[in-house]
């Protein structure tokens, strides 16, 4: 029978702990590992150079580590993915998933240098792309235009959804099919592999800034990557030569946080559905933006790809920059922090903070206001919470 993923949340990447004797998870942090004899290691290089996952001895920390690979494994569960890359963060797997589209051209024989994606976007990755840093031509377009503006060249078809910091939905299905043969990659961080699957809806690579909801308690920095084998291999290789690695201490960590996980996620939604609900009618706020509200979800796409709308709320303030700096200052329970996805609730402003590295144009085209506060929703009690909201935003 297949399990839940709520059970699968707490038995992944646990199955030999019986045959080992153990209840917590080995964390293994050798930089360097012997090798049975020369030849064996010769083999054990060529497996791991290739892209393999692993290799009768890991050889060097850089080219495998047991401990990122446990977590590695049980996060492939979540997603129901073939194959879970771990990076260093979130950025760094998103680097690997665009540098992985060059391996796979040069193996090809073609140049394929064109992206397509649609804003807005997490701050980082908006530039990383705008920024030409990478040599990719992009093209920033509308949900509607993915199909038009894809090329014979074009490597990738970037979406987020729920994105960063709107909320606003991408239809994962319909750009998959807008992108035809091109890989779709879908960032996953703000639904988790719980409440979205974006492999099943066709996507080549769902990436997280497990940082966020998947480490979950604000202490620690990694990246995933869920994607099929063949695209495994390459990103194995961009992370051996380029050396983005999860570190052991933070695979434990993230390790640890699975079991919690569906808690997590469910806790803080419904503390969110509450907020938000309770948001829409004050007089401050000009505008809420939460995928659980009518208004900010007219093609019902929650009910369609999703299985809630998650925690992450946007508001606009009536009084616009000055209103949303003063209730920055007055929370006592929502911390003035940058990430969310943590135990505890976040207060920040995009466009002061989080999307300060993105240009004018791309703010504006992306919705992202002066007056526009974020709100990452934890685990704490929903009256407190809104008590707390309530007091920071009133006059
Ligand atoms: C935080 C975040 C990232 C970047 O992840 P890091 O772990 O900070 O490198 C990427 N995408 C989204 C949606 C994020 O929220």
């Amino acid at each position: 029978m297949t399990k839940h993923i709520d059970t699968i949340a707490v038995h992944a990447g646990r199955e030999d702990f019986q045959e080992l004797g153990i209840h917590a998870a080995p964390l293994d942090f050798s930089s360097t590992y012997p090798v049975k004899d020369l030849e064996s290691g010769r083999d054990s290089i060529d497996a791991l150079a290739a892209g393999g996952a692993t290799a009768d001895s890991p050889i060097y920390a850089r080219l495998h580590n047991p401990t990122v690979h446990r977590y590695e494994c049980a996060f492939a569960k979540l997603e129901n993915a073939e194959a879970g890359i771990a990076f260093a963060s979130g950025m760094s797997a998103i680097h690997a998933v665009l540098m992985s589209l060059k391996i796979r051209a040069m193996q090809d024989a073609v140049v394929r240098n064109h992206i397509v994606a649609v804003r807005p976007i997490y701050g980082c990755t908006d530039h990383l792309l705008s920024s030409g840093l990478l040599g990719f031509d992009v093209d920033w377009v509308q949900e509607h235009e993915i199909k038009a503006t894809v090329r014979e060249d074009t490597a990738l078809v970037i979406i987020e959804t729920p994105a960063n910091p709107t909320l606003s939905l991408v239809d994962i299905e319909d750009v998959v099919k807008q992108a035809g043969t091109v890989p779709v990659m879908v960032d996953n961080t703000f639904a988790t592999p719980l409440l979205q699957s974006p492999l099943a809806l066709g996507a080549t690579f769902s990436v997280h800034s497990a940082t966020k909801y998947l480490g979950g308690h604000g202490d620690v920095i990694a990246g995933m990557i869920a994607t099929d084998e063949s695209w495994a291999a390459h990103i194995r290789q961009i992370r051996i030569l380029t050396g983005g690695n999860m570190h052991p201490m933070a695979a434990y960590l993230l390790l640890r946080s699975l079991p919690t996980l569906p808690m997590r996620v469910e806790r803080a939604q419904q503390n969110a559905i509450h907020l938000a609900n309770k948001l829409e009618a004050h007089p401050a706020v000009a505008k809420v933006h939460y995928p659980g509200l009518a208004a900010s979800d007219p093609r019902g796409l929650v009910a369609k790809q999703m299985k809630g709308p998650g925690s992450v709320i946007s508001i606009e303030m009536v009084g616009g920059y000055e209103a949303a700096s003063k209730a920055m200052k007055s929370t006592k329970l929502f911390i003035p922090a940058v990430s969310l996805g943590s135990t505890d609730s976040l207060i920040e402003h995009p466009a002061g903070l989080t999307h300060r590295i993105v240009s004018e144009d791309g703010r504006k085209s992306g919705g992202v206001t002066e007056g526009m506060l974020r709100l990452a929703v934890g685990i704490e009690n929903q009256d407190d919470l809104w008590a707390d909201i309530d007091q920071a935003i009133s006059e």
